[in-house]
């Protein structure tokens, strides 16, 4: 199979994070996660890391032109080039969407596809009260999770619309979740 190209999508609770570390375990893509890139870069203090450490503290996204910079960067790495990725928080907003587009034009890459891992709101608010972190009232999910459908709708809409959506239903045990991504991935890579 050609290597891994895919963005992947999914609330917050939506077992995203599990699920790409046994994508990354199966297929050998490089991860890719924009948060964990910018939480970085504001470790090492310098004055993009300074820049960012505002903006994310305020709860504000990353400038675009920033953003894609250094995801443009990161794609041109050998070790993407030859693995594939597994891109993880970006793109957030069309624009960036757009630029995915032309970067891997650029390369010449082949297409990539996205896969939205759908849990309903109800369901994700359920697991993330029953975590119990001190920080996760009811309402502070609730706005979380608005934040991120008015930033996601969009994007699904984009991928929808250039054909390149899967969408995976996110319910049920890990395991069910990880065939259905598989069959999604290797159903549209066969
Ligand atoms: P995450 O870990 O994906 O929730 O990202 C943490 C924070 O980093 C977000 O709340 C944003 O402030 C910033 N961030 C991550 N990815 C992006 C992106 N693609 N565009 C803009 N800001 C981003």
């Amino acid at each position: 199979m050609a290597a891994v190209r895919l963005v992947i999508l999914g609330r917050q609770g939506s077992g995203k994070s599990t699920q790409c570390a046994r994508l990354v375990e199966a297929y050998g893509p490089v991860h890719i996660s924009t948060g964990d890139m910018l939480r970085a870069v504001v470790a090492e203090g310098t004055e993009l890391g300074l820049r960012a450490s505002a903006l994310m503290d305020a709860g504000n996204l990353v400038p675009d032109d920033v953003m894609i910079g250094i995801v443009a960067e990161r794609l041109a790495k050998p070790d993407v080039v030859e693995h594939g990725f597994l891109l993880d928080g970006f793109p957030r907003t069309p624009v960036q969407a757009e630029a995915l587009e032309e970067i891997l034009s650029d390369t010449g890459a082949d297409g990539v596809r996205a896969v939205n891992i759908d849990v309903p709101v109800d369901e994700v608010i359920e697991r993330m009260l029953a975590r119990g972190r001190v920080d996760d009232t009811e309402e502070a999910i609730r706005r979380r999770l608005d934040l991120y459908e008015s930033s996601t709708a969009p994007l699904l809409a984009w991928f929808e619309e250039h054909g390149l959506l899967s969408v995976v239903v996110g319910l049920g045990t890990e395991d069910e979740v990880f065939d259905r991504l598989r069959t999604a991935i290797e159903g549209v890579s066969a």
